[in-house]
């Protein structure tokens, strides 16, 4: 069992990894953490460095393929401590600067924000996730992304320890933060508006509607597999091409959203990324286009040879 002194979050051994992400795929980890605080987290990336372990955060595992022969390393998730969510300042009486801990899930930080009536961060809800993987994804939805409302984001990093750096300082870019991979994100400050209680619920529950309408909401999934290119959404070019209901072993492309691949209860990440190559040969082939993947694949290493359909 892991020991290390002062840290008091939960250690899980030999853990399914299938049961810390929304595909639930995965073989076990050789160990899963839950800081409560920044203390902790040092701890754990301490011992870590120090003994030459393997390590990667997580948020709530929304947009994660794990491998099936697991993770020989710690996994360290934020989606328990780091929870503190304040009002910091206000600029006047429209302009608020909210900070929300990495830790928080969007319905959590939502519920604050309805509370406080601020408005502005509406567009995120129903998108399963911590706000750590929130910003590091800069996470978007109907024409809308988390990073442009960013004054500052807190960070921890083993050489560097605790550090702010500025919106001027962080680059964001589609469903992407640019962050070197051992930075920790500990939280955010977001520049929000004074609202109206009953239009910022309003607003949240038009945006859960739709996502109810458009989105295999009752199976496991990563939500949007793919990046959008610049020809248009990845899932109207998929579903041209007829793969709707494809499937590869347990993983099979959404009869709802074919950017959607669901998990029919057995799926494997090998199906998972047979299934990601064959759209991505058959779409290059096509249409030309080259499909990017915008899961995050941890401690995937091997590549997947597929036949093109
Ligand atoms: C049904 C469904 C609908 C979805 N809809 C949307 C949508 O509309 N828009 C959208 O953008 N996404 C959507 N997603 C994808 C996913 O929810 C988002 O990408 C979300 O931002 C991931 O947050 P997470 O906490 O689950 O991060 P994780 O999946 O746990 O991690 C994602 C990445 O962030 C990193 N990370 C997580 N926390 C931290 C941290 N504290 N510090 C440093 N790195 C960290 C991880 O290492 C990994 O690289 C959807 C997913 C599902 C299943």
């Amino acid at each position: 069992m892991l020991e290390i002194d002062g840290f008091e979050g939960q250690v899980l051994e030999n853990e399914p990894l299938s049961n810390h992400c929304t595909w639930k795929i995965g073989g076990t980890a050789k160990y899963i953490v839950f800081p409560n605080d920044e203390k902790e987290l040092e701890l754990i990336l301490d011992f870590a460095i120090k003994n030459n372990i393997l390590w990667y955060v997580i948020g709530n595992g929304s947009n994660i393929l794990f491998p099936d022969e697991g993770i020989d390393g710690i996994v360290i998730k934020m989606n328990r401590g780091f929870k503190n969510k304040c009002c910091i300042s206000y600029k006047n009486r429209e302009d608020v600067v909210v900070y929300l801990s990495a830790g928080l899930l969007v319905s959590e930080a939502l519920s604050f924000l309805i509370k406080m009536e601020l408005e502005g961060l509406e567009f995120i809800s129903g998108i399963p996730g911590c706000i750590g993987g929130l910003l590091k994804m800069n996470a978007g939805a109907f024409g809308k992304e988390i990073g442009n409302f960013v004054e500052w984001v807190n960070i921890y990093n083993p050489c560097a320890g605790t550090i702010t750096l500025k919106k001027e300082d962080l680059k964001f870019s589609y469903r992407k933060l640019e962050l070197s991979e051992d930075f920790v994100i500990l939280g955010g400050a977001f520049l929000l508006k004074k609202g109206d209680k009953e239009k910022i619920k309003s607003k949240i529950e038009e945006y859960q509607k739709i996502r109810k309408e458009r989105q295999p909401l009752g199976l496991a999934s990563c939500g949007s597999v793919f990046k959008n290119p610049k020809e248009g959404p990845a899932g109207k070019i998929i579903e041209e091409l007829g793969l709707k209901g494809f499937q590869v072993g347990g993983a099979r492309i959404s009869d709802i959203h074919a950017n959607f691949i669901v998990n029919t209860g057995n799926a494997t990440a090998k199906d998972v990324l047979t299934l990601i190559e064959l759209i991505k040969q058959k779409v290059w082939l096509k249409r030309g286009i080259n499909l990017e993947e915008e899961v995050v694949k941890i401690g995937i290493k091997k590549s997947i040879k597929a036949r093109v359909i």
